[in-house]
């Protein structure tokens, strides 16, 4: 007899799909350079994603407010069009 104990069930109610932020960002298309989901916005080594992407990702429930923070937190300079580098998260 097997017995579901309730850290399982919470477990087993998770969204499946992208887990990290960076991959729920790239679930939008980009309204800087409109980059289709699935793709970061450059593949430039590090890839990366403007952080109008990230902006829209947030409005839609994708990312948290603080995901979107730490996005911001790696940026010298705060804009739409300037790149958020994987490497930087
Ligand atoms: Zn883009």
């Amino acid at each position: 007899m097997s017995v579901i104990l309730p850290d399982q069930q919470q477990s087993a109610d998770l969204p499946r799909g992208p887990r990290t932020a960076i991959e729920r960002v790239r679930l939008v298309n980009c309204g800087q350079c409109w980059q289709r989901p699935g793709r970061p916005c450059t593949v430039a080594d590090p890839p990366g994603d403007y952080l109008a992407r990230w902006q829209r990702a947030e409005r839609r429930g994708l990312v948290s407010r603080p995901e979107l923070a730490a996005a911001v937190a790696t940026l010298d300079v705060i804009a739409s069009h300037v790149i958020v580098r994987d490497r930087a998260l």
